[in-house]
């Protein structure tokens, strides 16, 4: 599903080389619900963004759904991007004038989806995680658990193998956040969430520890 080896990633900072990633290693099969733990710098975002095929690796291979990232260029890794990951972010990025319905209905539109169609998937999505009856609420309607769960919907809508959470509860308050967390843990789909909360990591089953760009302890090796 999804395979690194050595896989680095450098950044240029004023004429100096700033190795974010210096040689992951990582395998995580369907279905599986893994947390990326580490203190702040240590490359989990560069990770999560390698991983969400948002960026390339400087050197080193990345396989997702069989594709080797690598070889890519910008239209097939959006391509791949979009057929395979749905990303939830920490600030929910919900299109502020656009009701519910039609922000979960949106991703849909880029895959030729009937209007009909969409409308009907996306208020499924909606469903379920519990927000039948906010479908045509906008953003500054909900609180900010209830947007959190219509960007799930959204994320979800296209039925991706993989979901992306960068710190999904960071903006939520406990109650919020562990509602936000028990809708994760009843997917099926593979499951990367990057979090700074240890209650948060512990709803995964696998813990993966990045320190310096390096994984310092993966609990499934
Ligand atoms: P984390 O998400 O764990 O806080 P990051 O992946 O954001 O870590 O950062 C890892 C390292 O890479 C840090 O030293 C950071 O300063 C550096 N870094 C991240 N993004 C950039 C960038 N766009 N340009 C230069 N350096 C960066
Ligand atoms: P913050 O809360 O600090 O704004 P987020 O966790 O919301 O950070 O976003 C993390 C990173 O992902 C940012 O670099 C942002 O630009 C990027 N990002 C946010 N939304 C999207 C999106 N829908 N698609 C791709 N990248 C995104």
């Amino acid at each position: 599903m999804i395979e690194a080896v050595d896989l680095t990633r450098s950044y240029q900072l004023e004429g100096v080389s700033v190795e974010a990633l210096r040689g992951v290693n990582l395998t995580i099969g369907p279905g599986e619900f893994a947390a990326i733990v580490g203190p702040s710098g240590s490359g989990k975002s560069t990770l999560m963004h390698l991983l969400g095929c948002l960026d390339r690796p400087t050197s080193g291979s990345l396989r997702i759904d069989g594709v080797e990232v690598a070889g890519l260029n910008d239209t097939q890794m959006a391509e791949l991007r979009n057929r395979t990951i749905g990303f939830v972010f920490q600030s929910f990025h919900l299109l502020a004038r656009t009701s519910a319905l039609e922000n979960v209905a949106l991703p849909l539109v880029y895959r030729g989806i009937s209007r009909n169609e969409r409308i009907k998937r996306a208020k499924a999505a909606l469903e379920a995680v519990g927000l039948a009856h906010r479908l045509d609420h906008r953003p500054s309607q909900m609180s900010g658990g209830e947007q959190q769960r219509v960007a799930i919907a959204r994320a979800l809508v296209g039925e991706p193998a993989v979901l992306l959470a960068d710190e999904p509860t960071g903006n939520l308050d406990t109650r919020n956040g562990a509602e936000v967390m028990r809708i994760l843990d009843g997917l099926d789909c593979t499951r990367i969430v990057v979090t700074h909360e240890p209650e948060v990591a512990a709803h995964a089953v696998r813990q993966i520890h990045v320190r310096d760009g390096l994984i310092e302890l993966d609990t499934a090796t």
